[in-house]
């Protein structure tokens, strides 16, 4: 009898702004669910060995690294694939449509700052697709805001219902250690590091005398009147609304003291959804499908120009994964038999030669998996909703030598599909433009239209900043809008009507003017 993989598999991200703590975060993450210890074990058995040396060898050979981008760990029976969110100057639109791949998300915020720009983009883009989001506000072993005060930001800023389901005591050179609000517990610091060594006082409630020992008089008062109020002005705990992304769970804690993460490991575990049905035409596929399916989230190029070759990084949507197996791609019909997939697992597994829904594979390739491809036994789904995100850099292209007109266009259109750059073409005039969600993506398009294409080109500011998918319900409404606004009317590879603006400001300005048009953010693929 196969056993049944659909209910122990967490797959999350993690959302945050740069130094909110996503990796020391993650490396405690691994750490207690035994996965680190992979990296710096040498002598692991036969066969984990040879199919870590696997993954090794492609990296090597192909100099692209890929391990960081899917971490494995295993914790009593589930398996949890954290997927990266790229940060910093990685930002890009893979860091978005990474979040399509994941049944749930970690929102980590920084105690002292709230709520960064960063997360709340990462947040509504959660949002779209309503995946659930447990919050852990980090750091409260330093000075940090009242936790009031964060609660209630994460509340109105993102219009979700909070639920604080721990409460520090006491914060920065006054911490004295976390109160699990459920099981009446409190983690206590030892040692002059003052770390979560696993000290741990079961209480009978706030009340318990044994309190008045361990904590302070002053914190203690202020923990016994914070919890109160807590308890009159917020939700109770609503598994169904949290899976429904209204509800967001609040742990506090501090990656760098340990602190937290078990709970959060447990929140996880007991809370987070297992896969859930996928989007797909011509209908939504539930993990339970006997047929593999999966779709391809993002594909990552070849760092070292000598090898075109990539890896396509599939989330497995249904059935049983087995390697060799042959899939085919949407789009292009022809089965491909996988021989050599890249399989992310954890230290206690054996070599992993199947992979269960919500694990992801990688899946060499030579440019023929684009993003959005769904792969398939049958090939008779099609996976829906995998987002194009509109741009937050705009730049025109200047082609330096004109007789490369047209190496320039296929450049351009293949880097759009493979979904690295996006690309617009005006309806007046020649200067074709390029969007990106961050910074590193230009660097990229130019190093790759130089060393694939062999095509020089610069980029210059465009006069504009961003940019929206225009539609409307009668046909004759976009025509008229399009006619009013030929100078700011382009289309992207697809030939759909995309509307340039100069500022986010002038975006709304527009919408309000034009109201049976619809201007988006977002376009499925
Ligand atoms: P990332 O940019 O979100 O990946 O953040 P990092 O994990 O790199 O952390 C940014 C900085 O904050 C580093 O100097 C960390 O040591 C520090 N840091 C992370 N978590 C904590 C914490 O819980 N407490 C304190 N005091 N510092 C932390």
């Amino acid at each position: 009898m196969p056993s049944d993989h659909t209910n122990d598999r967490r797959t999350f991200a993690i959302i945050s702004h740069p130094d909110a703590g996503k990796t020391t975060l993650t490396e405690k993450l691994l750490l207690f669910g035994g996965a680190i210890h992979l990296a710096g074990e040498v002598k692991a058995r036969g066969a984990a060995r040879r199919a870590r040396s696997d993954w090794m060898k492609i990296e090597q050979q192909r100099g692209i690294s890929v391990t960081s981008s899917v971490m494995t760990f295993e914790r009593e029976g589930i398996t949890f694939n954290l997927l990266d969110t790229p940060g910093h100057e990685d930002f890009s639109e893979d860091t978005y449509r990474t979040l399509t791949a994941v049944d749930s998300a970690v929102m980590v915020i920084d105690v002292a700052k709230g709520i960064e720009s960063q997360t709340r983009k990462l947040f509504e883009v959660c949002r779209l697709r309503n995946v659930p989001i447990i919050t852990f506000v980090n750091k409260v072993d330093r000075e940090g805001r009242e936790v009031f005060d964060i609660l209630d930001e994460v509340a109105n800023l993102l219009a979700l219902d909070v639920t604080p389901m721990t409460w520090p005591v006491g914060m920065g050179g006054r911490f004295e250690g976390i109160y699990d609000l459920a099981t009446k517990r409190l983690l206590l610091p030892e040692g002059n590091s003052r770390e979560f060594q696993g000290k741990v006082i079961q209480t009978s409630g706030l009340d318990d005398p044994q309190l008045d020992e361990i904590l302070s008089a002053d914190t203690l008062a202020k923990l016994r009147e914070d919890v109160e109020l807590a308890g009159v002005g917020y939700p109770e705990f609503d598994p169904v609304a949290y899976r429904n992304g209204d509800l967001t769970p609040v742990y506090f804690g501090s990656a760098l003291k340990e602190f937290g993460v078990d709970s959060l490991i447990e929140a996880l575990a007991s809370f987070a959804p297992p896969p859930r049905a996928q989007p797909a035409e011509p209908a939504p596929v539930e993990p339970t499908h006997d047929e593999v399916t999966g779709f391809v989230f993002k594909v990552q190029a070849n760092m070292d120009p000598n090898h075109r070759d990539r890896i396509a990084f599939m989330r497995l949507c249904s059935g049983t994964f087995k390697r060799g197996m042959k899939l085919t791609p949407s789009g292009h019909g022809k089965p491909i038999a996988i021989h050599s997939p890249i399989l992310f697992f954890a230290r206690e597994r054996e070599l992993a030669d199947e992979a269960y829904p919500g694990d992801i594979i990688g899946i060499p390739n030579h440019g023929t998996l684009r993003v959005g491809d769904t792969l398939s036994e049958r090939a008779d789904v099609r996976f829906t909703g995998l987002p194009n995100f509109a741009p937050e850099i705009l730049r025109r292209v200047q082609l330096k030598d004109p007789t490369k007109t047209k190496q320039l266009r296929k450049a351009l259109d293949d880097m759009a599909e493979e979904g690295v750059t996006q690309v617009f073409y005006p309806e007046i005039g020649s200067n074709w433009i390029i969007g990106v969600v961050g910074q590193l993506q230009l660097e990229v398009l130019l190093s790759r239209l130089d060393a694939e294409y062999k095509v020089a080109a610069g980029l210059e500011p465009a006069p504009f900043e961003t940019a929206r998918w225009v539609s409307a319900e009668n046909p004759k409404d976009l025509e008229e809008f399009i006619a009013l606004n030929r100078g700011a009317m382009a289309k992207d590879r697809d030939g759909n009507p995309v509307f340039l603006a100069k500022s986010a400001w002038e975006v709304g300005y527009i919408a309000d003017r034009y109201s049976k048009v619809k201007f988006a953010a977002t376009r499925e693929r």
